[in-house]
């Protein structure tokens, strides 16, 4: 089995192109893969094995319809990670959101239909369903999302519907709560808190503290969005959830005591606008049909996760700061330096 998968330098794609080369899903030890990543700000080849028999890496655009063409064919599924992900960043500016989440979902679903490959995983987010003070979505919930980032990856997830109902094109997407682990890009809340406490520093707290997520490990997701691509149906959408809700004061008070730090180094900064207050899944859907079940708890991956951070230093400096302490080609590099100097990124 040949497999494309988009975004693989990234977080979470890459986590899931490590695990499938290092035979870690049943059968994954013959499957091969093909990363396409433009490598942005987010994505860093470094995530990846320098070189592997299976592994063909291409840096391109996935809004790149020709490039699409000419790469899909021979492949069997794509499984579409490629995204910009962070709310903050479409806070400040939405345009490349719109772009890569929603130009480049339709890309890939166009080029796969066109190319005649069999089965497309899109991975979708918890965030497009709003936000809800009580209970948990469904599937069927209504999409609702707040920010420009949620509202993108909502669109994109309605034209992967459109491409099922009117092409019969064999997609389904995936909906995951918020993830952390290893690789993950310091913008966001975990790394830059770890980081943050592992060089002394404070850390940045939005408004009340009393957002509530939900946390997976993104092995835990990884192995969903697997379990997805091979027995989920084509036209579902899956939850996939963990059922570990923290607030976000919690999240920090747990970092402390992983980092041995003094809750004085807290600070309150001024919330995200729209900042959505809870999010909750039902994934009785996926756990039903598919089997699926987190295995880590919050509690044991986090502090893996903090141990990672702490072993990694290079890793996640060249990412905070740049190779050169700058971010020259970076186009939101300013905002980010400016945002983590004052503390409001996350
Ligand atoms: P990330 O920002 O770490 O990685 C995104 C990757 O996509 C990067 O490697 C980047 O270079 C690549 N990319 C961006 N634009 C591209 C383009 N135009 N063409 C090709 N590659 C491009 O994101 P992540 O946290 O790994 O998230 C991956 C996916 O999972 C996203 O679709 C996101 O919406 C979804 N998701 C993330 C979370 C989470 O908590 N991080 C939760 C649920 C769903």
């Amino acid at each position: 089995m040949r497999i494309m998968v988009t975004g693989g330098a990234g977080f979470i794609g890459s986590h899931y192109v490590r695990t499938l080369l290092a035979g870690g899903y049943p059968g994954s030890d013959s499957v091969s893969v093909t990363v396409l990543d433009k490598l942005t700000y987010a994505g860093n080849r470094a995530n990846l094995p320098p070189a592997h028999p299976r592994l063909d890496f291409v840096p391109g655009d996935v809004c790149e319809p020709s490039l699409l063409r000419e790469l899909l064919p021979g492949h069997e599924a794509v499984v579409h990670f490629a995204a910009e992900s962070h709310v903050d960043r479409s806070v400040a500016s939405s345009g490349e959101f719109i772009r890569t989440n929603v130009g480049g979902t339709h890309a890939v679903l166009d080029a796969a239909l066109a190319t005649g490959v069999q089965r497309v995983v899109h991975v979708s987010t918890d965030e497009v369903y709003g936000s809800i003070d009580e209970g948990s979505w469904t599937e069927e919930s209504p999409l609702q999302p707040n920010s420009p980032y949620a509202a993108s990856k909502a669109a994109a997830d309605l034209v992967a519907r459109s491409y099922y109902r009117t092409h019969g094109l064999d997609v389904s997407i995936t909906r995951c709560s918020n993830n952390y682990g290893p690789y993950q890009h310091p913008e966001k809340l975990i790394p830059l808190f770890v980081t943050n406490l592992l060089e002394g520093r404070t850390v940045p707290l939005y408004g009340t503290g009393e957002n509530r997520r939900e946390w997976l490990h993104v092995d835990d997701h990884c192995r969903a969005v697997h379990s997805v691509l091979l027995g989920g149906r084509a036209g579902e959408v899956y939850n996939i959830g963990s059922g570990s809700e923290y607030s976000n004061n919690a999240v920090t008070r747990l970092l402390l005591e992983l980092c041995d730090a003094d809750p004085s180094v807290i600070r309150h900064v001024t919330d995200r606008k729209g900042h959505d207050r809870r999010y909750a899944l039902d994934d009785t859907k996926i756990r039903e049909e598919l089997g699926y079940a987190p295995a880590i708890s919050f509690a044991d991956g986090l502090a893996e996760t903090v141990d990672w951070y702490r072993s990694n230093p290079a890793w996640w400096k060249a990412a905070k700061y740049g190779t050169d302490g700058e971010r020259a080609t970076d186009p939101h590099a300013a905002g980010t330096r400016r945002a983590d100097r004052e503390g409001v990124a996350r």
